[in-house]
């Protein structure tokens, strides 16, 4: 018997090792931005601060592309970032814009790499992008539709920012301080879970607040988590965010079923991490994620049961009716039943808006946006992250702007 080895794949021992691409400063924060530039001799020590605040402003205020644009910073300093470096895009491979102003855009991070991300109208102070931080999910919950999808990989901090800066390039909000912005919260609701990225999520974080760039403040930036109870700390101080924990249980036995992480870190380590997270208080309220299962987790006891779960905690709860995806073994709530359980969560001093979901007619035909599965899978997620995000941002305070 004949035996046929490919070895197209098997890299040669003499062959150059594959290029690594340019780092693209876009992800450096402001600090790391100034030692890349001494480190690769765009920048002498004594001028790296001016310098990477000259040219972090060119990203983050400006949003240029391309550094022949930098036009304060010297001709050679230019061609050598240049060689050096990368600020660049990643590809937009479609876009929609819904009737109500809802945009979605579908963005090529890296062959195979793609994420959706959302840009809502009309919620928060004026309007709202749902970022992604990870390619899939590590985590399982029964419900999600990206739980059924393997981990791909984490995003990195220029990936996460690029969704933001290709979200202002299309809502023509450079430079990054003009008026009547439309863009003015980020939700991590996307695909992924964010503290099982939390390095890159809280470099992407620092660089979309600094006021030399986008200038969008930590308390408009919300992190949802499903939980990971030993980086809450960790979070709270390295962003300052605003928390979002996806709840959806008031007892570990149904909590174990929706949300697997609870056997590992269970609702009383969870709730003991909530209460320790730094900074929260009345003006910078938990916010607590419900989604609404029919017969599942939607009784009036239920209710009463997240009630005293919750108490003591500065909270609003955020109903979200479930968004059923082919082969899901759950129903959405009936409306009856989601507004039986609001008006007791309402009742006992908590608001616990239920909105519907925005941008249906262009996430309708998102599915058929692109036929890999990975992709659909994506799309059903952004549709349950609008009814997440309007709840979250529902009736946010003005201070600290
Ligand atoms: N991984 C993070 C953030 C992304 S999920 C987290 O779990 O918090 C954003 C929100 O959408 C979470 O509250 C999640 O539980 C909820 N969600 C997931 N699938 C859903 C579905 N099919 N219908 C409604 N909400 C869903
Ligand atoms: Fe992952 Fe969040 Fe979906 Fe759970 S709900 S599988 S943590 S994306």
């Amino acid at each position: 018997m004949s035996v046929t080895l490919d070895l197209s794949r098997v890299a040669r021992a003499d062959a150059a090792p594959a290029a690594k691409p340019p780092v693209n400063l876009s992800g450096l924060t402001r600090a790391q931005l100034m030692d890349a530039l001494v480190e690769s001799g765009a920048a002498e020590h004594g001028k790296a601060r001016m310098r990477a605040t000259q040219v972090f402003r060119w990203m983050h205020h400006r949003g240029v592309t391309d550094f022949t644009l930098m036009t304060d910073v010297a001709k050679e300093t230019r061609a050598r970032l240049a060689e050096a470096f990368t600020i660049a895009r990643p590809e937009v491979v479609e876009r929609q814009v819904s009737q109500d102003g809802t945009r979605k855009w579908l963005i090529r991070m890296a062959p195979g790499i793609e994420v959706e991300t959302v840009y809502i109208p009309s919620v928060g102070r004026s309007g709202a992008l749902c970022v992604s931080s990870q390619v899939g999910c590590t985590l399982n919950c029964s419900f999600c539709h990206t739980g059924t999808q393997a981990l791909v990989r984490n995003l990195t901090a220029a990936e996460i920012v690029a969704q933001v800066q290709i979200a202002k390039d299309d809502l023509l909000e450079w430079p990054s301080d003009k008026d009547d912005r439309l863009l003015s919260n980020i939700v991590f609701m996307g695909m992924g879970e964010p503290l099982y990225n939390l390095g890159s999520v809280a470099d992407a974080i620092e660089i979309i607040s600094d006021n030399e760039g986008i200038g969008i403040s930590r308390r408009r930036i919300t992190v949802s988590t499903s939980g990971v109870v030993p980086q809450l700390q960790a979070l709270g101080e390295k962003t300052q965010a605003m928390l979002a924990i996806s709840l959806h249980a008031t007892n570990d036995a149904l909590r174990d079923v929706l949300v697997p992480l609870n056997k590992k870190y269970p609702l009383e380590q969870l709730m003991a991490g909530i209460r320790a997270y730094p900074g929260i208080s009345n003006a910078r309220r938990v916010t607590f994620e419900y989604v609404m299962l029919k017969g599942v987790n939607d009784s009036p006891a239920e209710a009463r049961a997240l009630i005293k779960l919750i108490k003591g905690i500065p909270a609003k709860i955020n109903l979200i009716p479930f968004n059923p995806w082919p082969g899901s073994d759950y129903q959405c709530s009936d409306w009856a039943a989601i507004e039986a359980f609001a008006a007791i969560v309402n009742k006992a001093g908590y608001s616990s808006p239920i909105r519907t979901p925005r941008g249906r007619d262009i996430l309708a035909a998102c599915g058929q946006l692109k036929s890999e599965s990975e992709k659909v899978r994506a799309s059903a997620m952004r549709k349950l992250s609008m009814a997440a995000m309007a709840g979250v941002l529902d009736d946010e305070d003005d201070e600290g702007v």
